[in-house]
Protein backbone atom coordinates (compact mmCIF):
# COMPACT_ATOMS: atom_id res chain seq x y z
CA UNK A 1 0.00 0.00 0.00
CA UNK A 2 1.76 3.45 -0.91
CA UNK A 3 1.89 5.83 1.69
CA UNK A 4 -1.38 8.35 2.42
CA UNK A 5 -2.65 10.58 4.83
CA UNK A 6 -5.44 9.16 6.59
CA UNK A 7 -8.71 10.98 6.02
CA UNK A 8 -10.29 12.76 9.35
CA UNK A 9 -13.07 10.54 10.33
CA UNK A 10 -10.26 7.49 10.80
CA UNK A 11 -7.56 9.68 11.84
CA UNK A 12 -9.77 10.44 14.52
CA UNK A 13 -10.19 6.85 15.71
CA UNK A 14 -6.60 6.65 15.99
CA UNK A 15 -5.65 7.18 19.81
CA UNK A 16 -3.74 10.15 19.85
CA UNK A 17 -1.52 11.09 22.69
CA UNK A 18 2.60 11.34 22.99
CA UNK A 19 4.83 8.88 21.05
CA UNK A 20 7.63 10.31 21.85
CA UNK A 21 8.62 10.63 25.64
CA UNK A 22 12.00 9.07 25.86
CA UNK A 23 15.06 8.00 23.81
CA UNK A 24 13.59 3.98 24.00
CA UNK A 25 10.18 5.45 22.70
CA UNK A 26 11.77 6.77 19.59
CA UNK A 27 14.07 3.48 18.85
CA UNK A 28 10.74 1.36 19.46
CA UNK A 29 8.90 3.15 16.98
CA UNK A 30 12.00 2.54 14.38
CA UNK A 31 12.18 -0.94 15.23
CA UNK A 32 8.26 -1.05 14.57
CA UNK A 33 8.81 0.39 10.92
CA UNK A 34 11.65 -1.44 10.08
CA UNK A 35 9.75 -4.69 11.25
CA UNK A 36 7.09 -3.66 9.20
CA UNK A 37 9.43 -3.23 6.16
CA UNK A 38 10.27 -6.85 6.78
CA UNK A 39 13.79 -6.25 7.37
CA UNK A 40 15.70 -9.29 8.68
CA UNK A 41 18.69 -7.21 9.87
CA UNK A 42 18.51 -4.61 11.85
CA UNK A 43 21.08 -2.28 13.78
CA UNK A 44 20.55 0.01 16.79
CA UNK A 45 23.13 2.70 17.39
CA UNK A 46 22.84 5.14 20.42
CA UNK A 47 25.10 7.83 21.17
CA UNK A 48 24.70 9.52 24.98
CA UNK A 49 21.95 7.13 26.13
CA UNK A 50 20.23 7.77 22.62
CA UNK A 51 20.12 11.78 23.93
CA UNK A 52 23.08 12.22 21.66
CA UNK A 53 22.36 10.34 18.38
CA UNK A 54 20.42 7.30 17.68
CA UNK A 55 20.39 5.22 14.53
CA UNK A 56 18.16 2.54 13.10
CA UNK A 57 19.06 1.10 9.98
CA UNK A 58 17.73 -2.09 8.45
CA UNK A 59 17.21 -3.74 5.18
CA UNK A 60 13.65 -3.77 4.80
CA UNK A 61 11.34 -2.63 1.81
CA UNK A 62 12.21 0.99 1.85
CA UNK A 63 10.18 4.02 0.98
CA UNK A 64 10.09 4.74 -2.74
CA UNK A 65 11.35 8.31 -3.27
CA UNK A 66 7.82 9.64 -4.56
CA UNK A 67 6.84 8.97 -0.66
CA UNK A 68 9.45 9.22 1.54
CA UNK A 69 8.75 13.26 2.25
CA UNK A 70 4.71 12.03 2.99
CA UNK A 71 5.96 9.52 5.64
CA UNK A 72 6.33 12.62 7.96
CA UNK A 73 3.02 13.78 7.32
CA UNK A 74 0.82 13.53 10.13
CA UNK A 75 -1.35 10.52 9.81
CA UNK A 76 0.43 9.13 7.10
CA UNK A 77 1.05 5.53 6.98
CA UNK A 78 1.17 2.70 4.18
CA UNK A 79 -0.23 0.46 7.05
CA UNK A 80 -4.21 1.41 7.21
CA UNK A 81 -6.47 2.99 4.80
CA UNK A 82 -10.37 2.67 7.06
CA UNK A 83 -11.86 2.69 10.05
CA UNK A 84 -12.34 -0.76 9.38
CA UNK A 85 -8.37 -1.71 9.24
CA UNK A 86 -8.57 -0.61 12.94
CA UNK A 87 -10.22 -3.56 14.18
CA UNK A 88 -7.86 -5.58 12.06
CA UNK A 89 -4.58 -4.81 12.28
CA UNK A 90 -1.66 -7.09 11.90
CA UNK A 91 1.30 -4.50 11.30
CA UNK A 92 3.67 -3.07 14.49
CA UNK A 93 2.16 0.69 13.08
CA UNK A 94 -0.55 1.94 11.91
CA UNK A 95 -0.84 5.36 13.30
CA UNK A 96 1.20 7.30 11.00
CA UNK A 97 2.08 9.47 13.58
CA UNK A 98 5.99 8.17 14.79
CA UNK A 99 7.88 10.02 12.07
CA UNK A 100 5.86 13.15 12.24
CA UNK A 101 6.22 13.23 16.07
CA UNK A 102 9.98 12.11 16.07
CA UNK A 103 10.62 14.89 13.70
CA UNK A 104 8.82 17.55 16.28
CA UNK A 105 11.73 17.64 18.69
CA UNK A 106 14.66 16.26 17.31
CA UNK A 107 16.85 16.63 13.78
CA UNK A 108 15.58 13.43 12.11
CA UNK A 109 17.47 12.78 8.51
CA UNK A 110 16.25 9.41 6.68
CA UNK A 111 17.83 7.74 3.63
CA UNK A 112 16.12 4.88 1.84
CA UNK A 113 16.07 2.83 -0.94
CA UNK A 114 13.60 0.06 -2.16
CA UNK A 115 15.37 -2.19 -3.73
CA UNK A 116 14.25 -1.80 -7.22
CA UNK A 117 15.24 2.18 -7.30
CA UNK A 118 18.79 3.03 -8.17
CA UNK A 119 19.34 5.18 -5.17
CA UNK A 120 18.91 6.42 -2.07
CA UNK A 121 17.10 9.21 -1.36
CA UNK A 122 18.32 11.12 1.44
CA UNK A 123 16.27 14.03 3.39
CA UNK A 124 17.01 15.86 6.49
CA UNK A 125 14.62 17.61 8.50
CA UNK A 126 14.52 20.74 11.00
CA UNK A 127 11.66 20.88 13.25
CA UNK A 128 9.66 18.75 11.54
CA UNK A 129 10.48 20.58 7.55
CA UNK A 130 12.61 18.76 5.01
CA UNK A 131 15.89 21.36 4.82
CA UNK A 132 17.91 19.19 2.23
CA UNK A 133 17.03 16.45 -0.31
CA UNK A 134 19.14 14.37 -2.55
CA UNK A 135 20.27 11.15 -4.04
CA UNK A 136 23.25 9.18 -3.06
CA UNK A 137 24.34 5.86 -3.20
CA UNK A 138 23.37 3.59 -0.66
CA UNK A 139 22.12 -0.27 0.14
CA UNK A 140 18.85 -1.56 0.36
CA UNK A 141 16.97 -0.43 2.76
CA UNK A 142 16.42 2.28 5.91
CA UNK A 143 18.66 4.37 7.73
CA UNK A 144 16.67 6.71 10.11
CA UNK A 145 18.96 9.17 12.54
CA UNK A 146 17.80 11.13 15.08
CA UNK A 147 20.12 14.09 16.81
CA UNK A 148 19.54 15.69 19.68
CA UNK A 149 16.06 14.57 21.11
CA UNK A 150 14.17 17.52 22.37
CA UNK A 151 16.70 19.78 21.78
CA UNK A 152 13.61 22.27 21.12
CA UNK A 153 11.65 21.21 23.62
CA UNK A 154 13.72 21.95 26.96
CA UNK A 155 10.74 20.74 29.41
CA UNK A 156 10.81 17.77 27.97
CA UNK A 157 14.96 16.88 28.36
CA UNK A 158 14.10 17.86 31.73
CA UNK A 159 12.05 14.61 32.40
CA UNK A 160 14.98 12.69 31.08
CA UNK A 161 17.17 10.09 33.18
CA UNK A 162 20.72 9.88 32.84
CA UNK A 163 22.32 8.82 29.55
CA UNK A 164 23.22 5.56 31.68
CA UNK A 165 19.43 5.00 32.58
CA UNK A 166 18.31 5.83 29.11
CA UNK A 167 20.62 3.87 27.54
CA UNK A 168 19.36 0.67 30.16
CA UNK A 169 15.79 0.70 28.89
CA UNK A 170 16.86 1.02 24.85
CA UNK A 171 18.60 -2.22 25.85
CA UNK A 172 16.20 -4.10 27.40
CA UNK A 173 13.72 -2.93 24.78
CA UNK A 174 15.64 -4.75 22.42
CA UNK A 175 16.24 -7.69 25.04
CA UNK A 176 11.92 -7.41 24.32
CA UNK A 177 12.31 -7.10 20.49
CA UNK A 178 14.87 -10.26 19.87
CA UNK A 179 12.77 -12.67 22.11
CA UNK A 180 10.29 -11.95 20.32
CA UNK A 181 11.73 -11.56 16.94
CA UNK A 182 14.56 -14.12 17.59
CA UNK A 183 15.07 -14.66 13.28
CA UNK A 184 15.97 -11.23 12.98
CA UNK A 185 19.44 -10.44 13.73
CA UNK A 186 19.73 -7.31 15.97
CA UNK A 187 23.07 -5.54 16.91
CA UNK A 188 22.90 -2.34 19.50
CA UNK A 189 26.06 -0.15 19.58
CA UNK A 190 26.40 2.23 22.27
CA UNK A 191 28.93 5.01 22.39
CA UNK A 192 30.69 2.53 19.95
CA UNK A 193 30.49 -0.47 21.75
CA UNK A 194 28.44 -3.51 20.58
CA UNK A 195 26.37 -3.96 23.62
CA UNK A 196 23.89 -6.14 21.84
CA UNK A 197 24.31 -8.98 19.11
CA UNK A 198 21.94 -11.63 18.53
CA UNK A 199 19.07 -13.09 16.16
CA UNK A 200 19.08 -15.33 13.09
CA UNK A 201 17.44 -18.24 15.16
CA UNK A 202 14.05 -19.98 15.10
CA UNK A 203 14.19 -21.02 19.10
CA UNK A 204 13.07 -17.40 21.17
CA UNK A 205 14.67 -20.12 24.29
CA UNK A 206 18.20 -20.05 22.54
CA UNK A 207 18.03 -16.10 22.69
CA UNK A 208 16.88 -15.46 26.03
CA UNK A 209 20.11 -17.86 27.04
CA UNK A 210 22.21 -15.69 25.25
CA UNK A 211 20.78 -12.57 26.61
CA UNK A 212 20.79 -14.08 30.37
CA UNK A 213 23.59 -16.14 30.57
CA UNK A 214 24.92 -19.69 30.12
CA UNK A 215 23.60 -21.20 32.73
CA UNK A 216 20.23 -20.78 31.29
CA UNK A 217 21.13 -22.59 28.13
CA UNK A 218 19.76 -26.21 28.30
CA UNK A 219 17.95 -25.81 31.41
CA UNK A 220 15.09 -23.70 29.69
CA UNK A 221 11.78 -25.33 28.55
CA UNK A 222 9.60 -24.51 25.70
CA UNK A 223 5.88 -25.44 26.11
CA UNK A 224 2.93 -25.20 24.15
CA UNK A 225 -0.72 -24.38 24.81
CA UNK A 226 -4.26 -24.03 23.03
CA UNK A 227 -7.55 -22.75 24.38
CA UNK A 228 -9.72 -24.14 21.92
CA UNK A 229 -13.33 -23.07 23.13
CA UNK A 230 -14.36 -20.45 20.87
CA UNK A 231 -11.82 -19.07 18.48
CA UNK A 232 -8.46 -20.64 19.44
CA UNK A 233 -6.10 -18.77 21.47
CA UNK A 234 -2.34 -20.40 21.92
CA UNK A 235 0.39 -19.78 23.94
CA UNK A 236 3.96 -20.65 23.28
CA UNK A 237 5.89 -20.17 26.21
CA UNK A 238 9.85 -20.42 27.31
CA UNK A 239 10.46 -20.94 31.44
CA UNK A 240 13.14 -20.92 33.56
CA UNK A 241 12.84 -22.90 36.79
CA UNK A 242 11.80 -21.47 39.78
CA UNK A 243 16.37 -22.12 40.82
CA UNK A 244 16.82 -19.51 38.44
CA UNK A 245 14.92 -16.92 38.80
CA UNK A 246 16.53 -13.38 38.89
CA UNK A 247 16.02 -11.03 41.51
CA UNK A 248 14.62 -8.76 39.07
CA UNK A 249 11.37 -8.44 37.17
CA UNK A 250 12.63 -7.67 33.97
CA UNK A 251 13.11 -10.87 32.52
CA UNK A 252 9.75 -11.79 31.87
CA UNK A 253 8.81 -10.56 27.86
CA UNK A 254 5.14 -11.02 26.40
CA UNK A 255 4.15 -10.38 23.31
CA UNK A 256 0.76 -11.22 21.61
CA UNK A 257 0.26 -11.88 17.92
CA UNK A 258 4.18 -11.00 17.52
CA UNK A 259 3.81 -7.59 19.39
CA UNK A 260 6.14 -7.44 21.91
CA UNK A 261 3.67 -6.09 24.82
CA UNK A 262 3.89 -4.72 28.74
CA UNK A 263 1.12 -7.17 29.95
CA UNK A 264 1.25 -6.14 33.34
CA UNK A 265 -1.78 -8.73 33.75
CA UNK A 266 -0.41 -11.32 31.69
CA UNK A 267 2.87 -10.75 34.52
CA UNK A 268 0.65 -11.39 37.48
CA UNK A 269 -0.83 -14.92 36.05
CA UNK A 270 2.90 -15.74 35.77
CA UNK A 271 4.05 -14.63 39.11
CA UNK A 272 1.04 -15.99 40.58
CA UNK A 273 1.65 -19.52 39.15
CA UNK A 274 5.38 -19.34 40.34
CA UNK A 275 4.71 -17.60 43.81
CA UNK A 276 5.13 -21.34 45.62
CA UNK A 277 8.19 -22.13 44.14
CA UNK A 278 10.01 -18.95 44.60
CA UNK A 279 11.55 -17.28 47.58
CA UNK A 280 10.31 -13.42 48.39
CA UNK A 281 12.39 -11.47 46.33
CA UNK A 282 12.90 -13.72 42.95
CA UNK A 283 11.13 -12.88 40.10
CA UNK A 284 10.41 -16.10 37.29
CA UNK A 285 11.89 -15.55 33.89
CA UNK A 286 10.65 -16.48 30.49
CA UNK A 287 8.84 -15.52 27.14
CA UNK A 288 5.31 -15.51 26.24
CA UNK A 289 4.19 -15.49 22.94
CA UNK A 290 0.32 -15.67 22.70
CA UNK A 291 -1.95 -15.86 19.42
CA UNK A 292 -5.10 -15.03 19.60
CA UNK A 293 -7.75 -14.41 16.46
CA UNK A 294 -6.66 -10.78 15.53
CA UNK A 295 -9.83 -9.03 15.91
CA UNK A 296 -9.27 -10.22 19.23
CA UNK A 297 -7.15 -7.81 20.32
CA UNK A 298 -7.28 -3.97 20.21
CA UNK A 299 -3.95 -2.49 19.56
CA UNK A 300 -5.08 1.11 19.75
CA UNK A 301 -5.56 1.68 23.62
CA UNK A 302 -2.60 3.34 24.12
CA UNK A 303 -0.14 5.95 22.24
CA UNK A 304 3.08 4.03 22.80
CA UNK A 305 1.24 0.37 21.28
CA UNK A 306 2.84 -1.40 24.47
CA UNK A 307 -0.48 -2.29 26.05
CA UNK A 308 -3.30 -4.05 24.34
CA UNK A 309 -6.66 -4.73 25.39
CA UNK A 310 -7.88 -8.67 24.99
CA UNK A 311 -11.36 -9.57 24.47
CA UNK A 312 -11.08 -12.80 26.23
CA UNK A 313 -8.55 -11.56 29.19
CA UNK A 314 -9.78 -14.28 31.42
CA UNK A 315 -9.55 -16.84 28.57
CA UNK A 316 -5.89 -15.54 27.95
CA UNK A 317 -5.37 -15.37 31.89
CA UNK A 318 -6.43 -18.57 32.94
CA UNK A 319 -4.30 -20.29 29.52
CA UNK A 320 -1.60 -18.62 30.90
CA UNK A 321 -1.80 -19.86 34.46
CA UNK A 322 -2.61 -23.22 33.32
CA UNK A 323 0.18 -23.78 31.36
CA UNK A 324 2.78 -22.24 33.82
CA UNK A 325 1.12 -24.08 36.47
CA UNK A 326 1.41 -28.01 34.56
CA UNK A 327 5.17 -27.16 33.16
CA UNK A 328 6.58 -26.14 36.46
CA UNK A 329 5.02 -29.33 38.14
CA UNK A 330 7.36 -30.99 35.95
CA UNK A 331 10.16 -28.84 36.13
CA UNK A 332 10.66 -27.93 39.82
CA UNK A 333 10.54 -31.05 41.98
CA UNK A 334 11.69 -29.92 45.37
CA UNK A 335 15.33 -28.44 45.19
CA UNK A 336 17.49 -31.19 44.71
CA UNK A 337 20.57 -32.35 47.00
CA UNK A 338 23.37 -31.93 44.21
CA UNK A 339 25.91 -33.96 46.37
CA UNK A 340 25.45 -37.10 48.66
CA UNK A 341 26.92 -36.54 51.95
CA UNK A 342 27.16 -38.75 54.53
CA UNK A 343 23.93 -38.74 57.17
CA UNK A 344 25.16 -38.92 60.41
CA UNK A 345 22.91 -41.21 63.47
CA UNK A 346 20.86 -38.82 65.09
CA UNK A 347 22.71 -37.66 68.71
CA UNK A 348 21.21 -39.07 71.48
CA UNK A 349 18.91 -36.67 72.93
CA UNK A 350 20.22 -34.54 75.64
CA UNK A 351 16.66 -32.84 76.06
CA UNK A 352 13.66 -34.61 76.83
CA UNK A 353 11.70 -34.95 73.31
CA UNK A 354 9.03 -31.84 72.91
CA UNK A 355 5.66 -32.06 71.57
CA UNK A 356 4.91 -29.79 68.60
CA UNK A 357 2.33 -27.23 70.52
CA UNK A 358 3.39 -27.18 74.08
CA UNK A 359 1.20 -24.13 75.86
CA UNK A 360 3.23 -22.71 77.70
CA UNK A 361 3.02 -23.31 82.00
CA UNK A 362 2.53 -19.89 83.08
CA UNK A 363 -0.43 -19.33 80.44
CA UNK A 364 -4.01 -20.34 79.43
CA UNK A 365 -5.05 -20.01 76.12
CA UNK A 366 -7.27 -17.00 75.48
CA UNK A 367 -8.67 -18.38 72.12
CA UNK A 368 -8.68 -21.84 71.02
CA UNK A 369 -7.75 -20.95 67.40
CA UNK A 370 -4.09 -21.62 67.08
CA UNK A 371 -4.35 -25.19 68.63
CA UNK A 372 -6.29 -26.43 65.81
CA UNK A 373 -4.07 -28.49 63.10
CA UNK A 374 -3.78 -25.99 60.10
CA UNK A 375 -6.73 -27.15 57.48
CA UNK A 376 -5.01 -27.82 54.58
CA UNK A 377 -5.74 -25.54 51.10
CA UNK A 378 -5.03 -27.69 48.66
CA UNK A 379 -2.10 -26.50 46.33
CA UNK A 380 0.63 -27.63 48.25
CA UNK A 381 1.49 -30.46 46.20
CA UNK A 382 3.69 -32.16 47.69
CA UNK A 383 3.92 -36.38 47.66
CA UNK A 384 2.98 -38.23 51.32
CA UNK A 385 6.34 -38.66 52.89
CA UNK A 386 7.01 -41.03 55.39
CA UNK A 387 8.71 -39.80 58.45
CA UNK A 388 12.23 -41.49 59.53
CA UNK A 389 13.79 -39.80 62.45
CA UNK A 390 15.53 -36.39 63.38
CA UNK A 391 19.28 -35.69 62.63
CA UNK A 392 20.93 -33.56 64.97
CA UNK A 393 18.05 -32.55 66.41
CA UNK A 394 17.94 -30.12 63.55
CA UNK A 395 16.59 -31.93 60.14
CA UNK A 396 13.63 -34.85 59.82
CA UNK A 397 14.28 -36.84 57.63
CA UNK A 398 11.52 -38.83 55.52
CA UNK A 399 10.72 -41.25 52.41
CA UNK A 400 8.73 -40.10 49.85
CA UNK A 401 8.24 -41.86 46.59
CA UNK A 402 10.92 -40.51 44.45
CA UNK A 403 13.53 -40.24 47.14
CA UNK A 404 14.77 -39.40 50.37
CA UNK A 405 13.78 -36.20 51.99
CA UNK A 406 15.88 -33.59 54.67
CA UNK A 407 13.41 -31.21 55.70
CA UNK A 408 14.66 -28.45 58.23
CA UNK A 409 12.50 -28.36 60.98
CA UNK A 410 12.91 -24.58 61.85
CA UNK A 411 12.39 -23.32 58.83
CA UNK A 412 9.64 -26.02 57.75
CA UNK A 413 7.66 -25.18 61.07
CA UNK A 414 7.88 -21.20 60.60
CA UNK A 415 6.48 -21.48 56.88
CA UNK A 416 3.17 -23.39 58.66
CA UNK A 417 3.14 -21.02 61.93
CA UNK A 418 3.48 -17.69 58.85
CA UNK A 419 0.51 -18.79 56.97
CA UNK A 420 -1.36 -19.90 60.33
CA UNK A 421 -0.58 -16.69 61.80
CA UNK A 422 -0.95 -14.79 58.03
CA UNK A 423 -4.73 -16.80 58.31
CA UNK A 424 -5.52 -15.80 61.77
CA UNK A 425 -4.89 -12.59 60.80
CA UNK A 426 -7.31 -12.16 57.59
CA UNK A 427 -9.76 -13.11 60.06
CA UNK A 428 -9.44 -9.92 62.16
CA UNK A 429 -6.49 -10.89 64.95
CA UNK A 430 -4.18 -13.41 65.82
CA UNK A 431 -5.32 -15.82 68.71
CA UNK A 432 -3.65 -14.49 72.07
CA UNK A 433 -3.09 -16.00 75.35
CA UNK A 434 -3.22 -14.16 78.69
CA UNK A 435 -0.36 -14.53 80.84
CA UNK A 436 -1.60 -15.47 84.66
CA UNK A 437 0.80 -12.81 85.67
CA UNK A 438 1.03 -9.43 84.00
CA UNK A 439 5.20 -9.06 83.03
CA UNK A 440 7.36 -5.96 82.73
CA UNK A 441 9.79 -6.06 79.76
CA UNK A 442 12.17 -3.28 79.97
CA UNK A 443 12.70 -1.36 76.76
CA UNK A 444 15.52 0.09 74.79
CA UNK A 445 14.96 3.67 73.83
CA UNK A 446 14.62 3.36 70.48
CA UNK A 447 11.82 0.83 70.96
CA UNK A 448 9.93 3.09 73.43
CA UNK A 449 8.15 5.05 70.77
CA UNK A 450 7.26 2.29 68.61
CA UNK A 451 5.82 0.75 71.16
CA UNK A 452 3.58 3.17 71.88
CA UNK A 453 2.64 4.44 68.71
CA UNK A 454 2.00 0.75 67.16
CA UNK A 455 -0.05 -0.12 70.09
CA UNK A 456 -2.57 -0.61 68.37
CA UNK A 457 -0.85 -2.94 65.73
CA UNK A 458 0.70 -5.16 69.11
CA UNK A 459 -2.76 -5.80 70.11
CA UNK A 460 -3.70 -7.45 66.80
CA UNK A 461 -0.59 -9.29 67.17
CA UNK A 462 -1.51 -10.82 69.88
CA UNK A 463 0.47 -8.53 72.40
CA UNK A 464 -1.52 -6.21 74.61
CA UNK A 465 0.82 -4.05 76.53
CA UNK A 466 0.49 -0.79 78.28
CA UNK A 467 3.00 1.86 79.43
CA UNK A 468 4.53 0.88 82.67
CA UNK A 469 6.76 3.85 84.18
CA UNK A 470 9.61 5.42 82.61
CA UNK A 471 10.72 2.96 79.94
CA UNK A 472 9.06 -0.31 80.59
CA UNK A 473 5.68 -2.50 79.24
CA UNK A 474 3.66 -4.45 80.78
CA UNK A 475 2.77 -7.10 78.57
CA UNK A 476 -0.73 -9.03 79.46
CA UNK A 477 -1.05 -11.35 76.20
CA UNK A 478 1.20 -12.81 74.02
CA UNK A 479 0.23 -14.23 70.77
CA UNK A 480 -0.84 -18.10 71.34
CA UNK A 481 1.53 -20.32 70.29
CA UNK A 482 4.30 -18.44 71.14
CA UNK A 483 7.99 -20.38 72.12
CA UNK A 484 10.41 -17.56 72.74
CA UNK A 485 9.92 -15.54 76.03
CA UNK A 486 7.53 -12.69 75.43
CA UNK A 487 10.09 -10.44 76.44
CA UNK A 488 12.36 -11.70 73.43
CA UNK A 489 9.86 -12.04 70.82
CA UNK A 490 8.52 -8.67 72.02
CA UNK A 491 11.63 -6.89 71.41
CA UNK A 492 12.22 -8.55 68.23
CA UNK A 493 8.56 -7.36 66.73
CA UNK A 494 9.41 -3.69 67.71
CA UNK A 495 12.90 -4.42 66.12
CA UNK A 496 10.51 -5.33 63.16
CA UNK A 497 8.30 -2.53 63.15
CA UNK A 498 11.21 0.44 63.61
CA UNK A 499 12.79 -0.28 60.55
CA UNK A 500 9.04 -0.59 58.41
CA UNK A 501 8.57 -3.02 56.11
CA UNK A 502 10.25 -2.72 52.56
CA UNK A 503 7.89 -1.57 49.82
CA UNK A 504 8.84 -4.66 47.22
CA UNK A 505 8.89 -7.55 50.20
CA UNK A 506 5.69 -9.78 50.02
CA UNK A 507 6.47 -10.91 53.21
CA UNK A 508 4.99 -9.51 56.25
CA UNK A 509 7.77 -9.22 58.37
CA UNK A 510 5.75 -8.59 61.54
CA UNK A 511 4.19 -12.00 60.73
CA UNK A 512 7.81 -13.23 60.38
CA UNK A 513 9.20 -12.21 63.12
CA UNK A 514 6.59 -13.92 65.22
CA UNK A 515 6.67 -16.78 63.03
CA UNK A 516 10.44 -17.51 63.73
CA UNK A 517 9.44 -16.88 67.37
CA UNK A 518 6.88 -19.49 67.51
CA UNK A 519 8.38 -22.28 65.47
CA UNK A 520 10.42 -24.77 67.27
CA UNK A 521 14.11 -24.16 66.62
CA UNK A 522 17.47 -26.58 65.72
CA UNK A 523 18.61 -28.13 68.15
CA UNK A 524 14.63 -28.90 69.42
CA UNK A 525 14.70 -33.02 69.49
CA UNK A 526 10.86 -33.48 68.48
CA UNK A 527 8.73 -36.90 69.27
CA UNK A 528 8.12 -39.18 66.41
CA UNK A 529 4.20 -37.77 66.40
CA UNK A 530 5.30 -33.92 66.84
CA UNK A 531 7.93 -34.77 63.85
CA UNK A 532 4.75 -36.47 61.66
CA UNK A 533 2.05 -33.88 62.56
CA UNK A 534 4.94 -31.02 61.18
CA UNK A 535 5.40 -32.78 58.05
CA UNK A 536 1.67 -33.06 57.48
CA UNK A 537 0.86 -29.06 58.33
CA UNK A 538 4.06 -28.53 55.71
CA UNK A 539 2.36 -30.68 53.17
CA UNK A 540 -1.02 -28.68 53.76
CA UNK A 541 0.68 -25.06 53.34
CA UNK A 542 0.97 -22.90 50.15
CA UNK A 543 4.38 -21.90 49.51
CA UNK A 544 5.87 -24.35 51.10
CA UNK A 545 9.07 -24.93 49.74
CA UNK A 546 10.80 -21.95 51.74
CA UNK A 547 10.76 -20.15 54.91
CA UNK A 548 9.46 -16.78 54.77
CA UNK A 549 12.82 -15.26 54.90
CA UNK A 550 13.88 -17.32 51.44
CA UNK A 551 15.84 -20.49 53.10
CA UNK A 552 14.39 -24.00 51.39
CA UNK A 553 12.25 -25.81 53.92
CA UNK A 554 13.26 -28.77 51.61
CA UNK A 555 15.75 -30.83 50.30
CA UNK A 556 15.36 -34.19 48.26
CA UNK A 557 17.83 -36.71 47.41
CA UNK A 558 16.51 -38.59 44.37
CA UNK A 559 15.79 -42.27 44.22
CA UNK A 560 17.76 -41.93 40.97
CA UNK A 561 20.86 -40.32 42.29
CA UNK A 562 20.77 -42.91 45.12
CA UNK A 563 20.91 -45.67 42.64
CA UNK A 564 23.69 -43.28 40.75
CA UNK A 565 26.20 -42.69 43.70
CA UNK A 566 25.67 -46.38 44.73
CA UNK A 567 26.97 -47.58 41.12
CA UNK A 568 23.35 -49.56 40.95
CA UNK A 569 23.02 -48.28 37.22
P1 LIG B 1 3.17 4.03 10.81
O1 LIG B 1 4.28 3.10 11.12
O2 LIG B 1 2.16 4.08 11.87
O3 LIG B 1 2.57 3.80 9.47
P2 LIG B 1 5.24 6.04 10.81
O4 LIG B 1 5.18 7.51 11.01
O5 LIG B 1 6.04 5.26 11.77
O6 LIG B 1 3.75 5.52 10.79
O7 LIG B 1 5.77 5.75 9.37
C1 LIG B 1 5.07 6.30 8.25
C2 LIG B 1 5.26 5.43 7.02
O8 LIG B 1 6.61 5.49 6.61
C3 LIG B 1 4.99 3.98 7.25
O9 LIG B 1 3.62 3.67 7.09
C4 LIG B 1 5.85 3.31 6.19
O10 LIG B 1 5.19 3.27 4.95
C5 LIG B 1 7.01 4.27 6.04
N1 LIG B 1 8.20 3.81 6.78
C6 LIG B 1 8.64 4.30 7.94
N2 LIG B 1 9.78 3.68 8.32
C7 LIG B 1 10.07 2.78 7.37
C8 LIG B 1 11.12 1.82 7.16
N3 LIG B 1 12.10 1.65 8.07
N4 LIG B 1 11.08 1.04 6.07
C9 LIG B 1 10.09 1.21 5.14
N5 LIG B 1 9.08 2.09 5.29
C10 LIG B 1 9.05 2.87 6.36
MG1 LIG C 1 5.59 3.42 12.68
Amino acid sequence: MPIRVLPPAVAAQVRAGEVVERPASVVKELLDNSLDAGADTITVEIRQGGLELIRVTDNGLGIPAAEAELAFARHATSKISTAADLGRIRTLGFRGEALPSIAAVAQVSLLTRPPDQPAALFLALEGGVVRHREFRPGPPGTTVTVRHLFYNTPARRRFLRSPAAEGQQILHLLWHYAVTFPEVRFTLLSDGREVLGCGGQSDPAAILARLIGPEMADRLVTVEQADLEGAPLHLRAVLAPPDLARPTRQWLFFAVNRRPVQGRLLALAVEEAYRPYLPDGRHPVGVFHLTVPVDEVDVNVHPAKTEVRLRRERAVFALLQRTVRSALLDLAPLPVVSRVTVVEPPAPAAQPALPLSPVPPAARPASPADSRPASAPTTGRWPALRVLGQVQNTYIVAEGPDGLYVIDQHAAHERVRYEELRAQRARGGLAAQALLEPLVVDLPPEHRAVAEEQATTLAELGFTVEPFGPGSLLVRTVPAGLRSGPAEALGALLQAMALGRPPAEETDPLLATLACHSAVRAGDPLTPEAMIELVERLEGVMHSRYCPHGRPTVLRLSASQLERDFQRR
